[in-house]
This record gives C-alpha cells, structure tokens and sequence, in this order.
C-alpha cells in the first residue's frame, strides 16, 4: 500500500483509514502533539518533563526536545521518580539515564526513600489494605509538584488511552468532581501539559520503535491490582468493536465539561501539617504517613 505522498506505507490508521509512511507519520503524531501545546511554543518557557521509563513519557520527551530544542531561551529538563520496586524501577532508571544522555536532557532523580523513609514496597506491606497505586500516584504527585517548582509547566505523559480510561472510570463510579478537575489545573500546583492527549498507545508504541527510542517494555508489578487495569482490558475490547471510541469519549467528555465549569468551586485548602494544597483538613500524603507510622508503632 502507498501513502498519499506516494511513499511506501508502513502504518495503516484504523480509525481514519489512511495509510501512512514513515514521514507521514512521524509528521501526524508531530503535529498533534503541537495542536494540544500550540499556546506554549514561545520563547522562554521551562518544562519539567516527568519520565519513568516508559515508552509514553520518553516519546512525550523526545517530542519536546524536538520542538524546543531550536527555540531560544527555553529550559527542558526532566525528573525521575524512583519508588522503591524492586526488580523494575531500578531497569526503569537505567533507560532513562541513558535516554536523557542521547537526547543530551538534564535529568534530577529522585527516591521516595529520601523523601519520605520508605520504599513503596515497604509501604505496601505496611498499608495491606490499601490498593499500591492509590498510595503510590498522592506520593508521586506531591514529588513531581515538589520539584517541578520554577518551572512554568510539568509535562505528563498521558496518551489517549490514558484519558479515555479516566474519564471513563468517573463516569462509571459517578464521580463529578473528577470529571470536572481532570484535566484542569489546581491552584498550588505547577501548571500541567499532557501532549500526547490525542496519541492513541498503539501509535506511540509505533513512533518509539521507528525512532529508534529504547523503552522500559514491561509493566509495573502492582498496575494489574488497580482497577484501571481492567478499565484498559474493557476499552481496549470497545477499540476493536468501533475504531475511535477513545476520541469519541475524549470529545464528549470535552463537551460535557464546557458545560459544568461554571459551577466549578474554586476554593482551595491546604494541608494543616505540610501546607501542600488538600481537599480536606489534611492532605493524602500526611494521611498516608500518619497512617504508616501509627501501624508500625501498634505493630
Ligand atoms: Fe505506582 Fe501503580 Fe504506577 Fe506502579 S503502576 S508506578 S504502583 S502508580
Ligand atoms: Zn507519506
Ligand atoms: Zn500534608
């Protein structure tokens, strides 16, 4: 099959039945990414790009480097967040060491160890009650927030698939409230970017392997415990009934949220014990560490 440039086609997209060459479609994926950021491209603008090893967020960096590099007086650097699992994130560490190296990005690592005294394996064993990506996403967030302070935005590596899955699961536990704040900033916390919103997996799979980006290929040991996971399997199933259900479900949600924001509540708390922006009188990060300390010490 040819592209419409007349090239060789490497990539058939389902869901706008073109087939696409490698330029073409190095181009296309380019070019969204660039639709979703479009009013940051300017002079003087610092991003902090989350990375973890995996092929979303080493696109997502590639991408930005590409795009920025060329553009004056602009800081992209990136952060890593180590947790403590064993047997993943330290192979996690080693590809991004090496990816920031090629792509020639500065690269601030930092452990939860440090930050908080435990090891997200200790906290998991600690915590048997509690599902390891609830505690482990508060901790990660708080971090990211933590280091990415002096920049203007902090650069997250959710593609399509991601943001189908969230919306979906609010709307399946009828959670408002996070239809309404995702996707949004909160006040306290640096800006955030997603800017591959409109990249569905299997294209950023694609772009890693045909750019030559090594990635961390291998999930983490406690993503299959979480209920996105199955959220993923159902929408992955949906996909193949009907070819861009995920964009479906992105404009709709789009739609929807014009139509609430107006009723938003915009007061912010913030945490009595650390000050760190909460929901309630405390935030999940204290709670958390309130909780882990009061089980070690009843044993
Ligand atoms: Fe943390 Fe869950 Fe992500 Fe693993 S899958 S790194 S536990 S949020
Ligand atoms: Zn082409
Ligand atoms: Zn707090």
């Amino acid at each position: 099959m040819k592209c419409s440039c007349g090239e060789e086609a490497i990539y058939f997209q389902k869901y706008s039945n073109k087939y696409l060459c490698k330029s073409c479609f190095n181009r296309d994926v380019e070019r969204r990414v660039k639709k979703v950021i479009r009013p940051i491209i300017k002079r003087g603008v610092k991003i902090n790009i989350g990375i973890s090893g995996g092929k979303d967020s080493l696109v997502m960096a590639h991408i930005l480097n590409k795009i920025f590099k060329n553009i004056p007086d602009t800081k992209i650097s990136c952060i890593f967040i180590n947790e403590g699992i064993k047997g993943f994130r330290d192979k996690a560490e080693k590809v991004v060491k090496k990816f920031c190296k090629k792509e020639n990005l500065d690269l601030k690592i930092v452990y939860f160890k440090d930050e908080f005294g435990y090891e997200l394996d200790e906290i998991v064993n600690i915590l048997k009650d509690y599902k390891p990506c609830s505690i482990c996403a508060v901790f990660r967030r708080y971090l990211l927030n933590k280091y990415s302070k002096g920049y203007d935005y902090l650069a997250i590596g959710h593609n399509l698939n991601d943001f189908a899955q969230t919306i979906l699961m609010n709307y399946i536990e009828g959670n408002i409230k996070g239809i309404i704040h995702f996707g949004s900033d909160s006040e306290g916390f640096v800006k955030r970017i997603k800017p591959l919103k409109l990249i569905p997996e299997e294209e950023v799979i694609f772009y890693a392997n045909i750019n030559n980006i090594e990635y961390q290929d291998e999930i983490c040991p406690y993503a299959p415990l979480s209920y996105r996971y199955r959220i993923k399997e159902i929408l992955k199933k949906l996909e193949e009934i009907k070819p861009g259900i995920r964009f479906s479900i992105l404009r709709g949600y789009e739609k929807l949220l014009k139509l609430i924001k107006d009723g938003e509540d915009k007061e912010i708390n913030r945490c009595k014990i650390c000050g760190y922006p909460a929901s309630k009188d405390m935030c999940k990060v204290c709670y958390y560490l309130n909780l882990i300390k009061e089980r070690e010490k009843n044993g």
